[in-house]
């Protein structure tokens, strides 16, 4: 039988490919043809269990009719409408119903197309909250160490991945950095949030005595980071960061474009966690990753900052083509309508027990240094080979796939972020399977 029975039929040179080894993946592709519920389908015919809705964003299930139905008959109705100084009804309802489940005053929405825009956004309009009070001092930016914001160049100057970074030069000026807060030695195998770390969020004291609060904007980081292998903030830690901010003045972000929509068990983990950030980036899950899009969540007073002039100036110089573009809208009221029916967005709180106990039966299994897990969200994070980091991560996110079940690897951590439709049997199965290819990793 002919292996990649696809690669036969495409020429796959052409497409140049995102965050791939193009010339690794051509000689050997992974091509999906369907998905449905908890399922691709492989273009050689093989079911793959979804353990990472999609890419972290198809939170309801592959392939609901309800989204395609309604993105169709939105097609036919109005296609495209200009979104600067016109606007379709949609926006304002999709904006509305957002707002809805929105933490408390965050009422106010910006519409993107994708969590680096969002990302970009949200520094943009920090910077602008300031310049309309009366600092344009406040432009520095603060993120994290391991924190991922995507990869235009604001995201990318505070993402704090060196090799995404190192590439492209000269990145913006006037960010710093907090340190991450993944700590082996002290919290390896904690179930839920980690007990110790919380300390590291006062490195921004630090930060403003040297850089003076006068001249810091924000601070971004995700509640939960994502792309760097799932780190949960160690207890306290948000709320730390949280009261400096405030103190300081400095408005604090949280990018949600992961842990938006219902994957820490409710709709966002700003609600989850208790903390009020000021501003909230979100995409994948705003749409179940069907339709590209994004929306940035900005509190009340933040936003009413900006509105101040003569009525005929443009209050924020900031927007794209496709901002709050109707199939955007259509599959988002779908998609929100599919997460209230199924209260999916609370799921994830009854599911994550279960979870929980799946991932963490993997501790005993070869090179497993790590394990750990918030939500739907888990890493299980391995030991390096000798050749470098993230081969055996790679071999297993590989042999898993083969095997029938998509992962993620972020290096050597194996990341888990199942649909919210999922079962406990499916958990179960995730293990099962993940568990064989740790083995032959060994
Ligand atoms: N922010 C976070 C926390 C993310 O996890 C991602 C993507 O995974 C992004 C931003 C960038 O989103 P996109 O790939 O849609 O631009």
């Amino acid at each position: 039988m002919n292996e990649h029975p696809t690669s036969n039929l495409h020429d796959l040179s052409q497409h140049w490919m995102p965050f791939t080894a193009n010339r690794q993946f051509k000689d050997a592709p992974r091509l999906f043809t369907a998905a449905h519920g908890m399922h691709y389908t492989t273009d050689d015919g093989r079911r793959v269990l979804d353990a990472t809705a999609g890419m972290w964003c198809v939170n309801a299930g592959h392939g609901r009719e309800e989204i395609a139905d309604a993105v169709h008959r939105q097609l036919l109705e109005l296609d495209f409408a200009p979104p600067f100084q016109m606007g379709h009804p949609l926006s304002f309802d999709w904006a509305t119903r957002l707002a809805g489940i929105a933490p408390e005053g965050m009422d106010r929405i910006f519409f993107t197309n994708s969590g680096s825009e969002s990302v970009d956004t949200a520094l943009k309009i920090a910077i602008a909250y300031h310049r309309a009070r009366g600092e344009p001092g406040r432009v520095r930016l603060i993120g994290r160490e391991r924190g991922y914001h995507g990869v235009n160049f604001g995201g990318m100057s505070v993402g704090g991945i060196g090799v995404n970074r190192r590439q492209f030069g000269q990145l913006l000026p006037a960010v710093d950095h907090l340190p991450h807060t993944q700590d082996l030695a002290r919290n390896a195998f904690s179930r839920g949030l980690p007990e110790h770390g919380a300390e590291k969020a006062d490195v921004l004291e630090a930060l403003v005595a040297l850089h003076g609060a006068d001249t810091i904007a924000a601070v971004i980081v995700e509640p939960v980071a994502g792309s760097t292998g799932v780190l949960p903030p160690p207890k306290g830690y948000l709320e730390r960061l949280r009261s400096l901010c405030t103190k300081h003045g400095i408005l604090l972000i949280f990018d949600e474009v992961i842990t938006g929509f219902g994957r820490t068990g409710t709709p966002f983990a700003a609600t989850t966690f208790g903390i009020a950030a000021d501003i909230l980036t979100t995409a994948k899950g705003v749409t179940n990753g069907v339709v590209p899009a994004g929306a940035v969540f900005v509190q009340r007073a933040v936003h009413d900052a900006l509105m101040q002039g003569p009525e005929s100036a443009v209050e924020l110089l900031h927007g794209y083509t496709y901002s709050g573009h109707p199939t955007a809208c259509a599959a988002g009221l779908a998609v929100l309508d599919i997460y209230a029916r199924e209260a999916l967005l609370t799921r994830g709180a009854e599911l994550a027990p279960s979870f929980e106990d799946a991932v963490h039966s993997l501790r005993e299994l070869p090179n497993v240094i790590d394990i750990r897990n918030f939500g739907l969200m888990a890493a299980i994070e391995l030991a390096p080979r000798a050749e470098g980091p993230g081969r055996r991560g790679y071999e297993v996110m590989v042999d898993c796939f083969r095997s029938g079940l998509l992962v993620r690897a972020a290096g050597d951590a194996i990341a888990l972020s199942p649909p919210l439709i999922a079962e406990r049997e499916h958990f179960e199965e995730m293990a099962a399977i993940l568990g064989e290819a740790i083995k032959r990793a060994s």
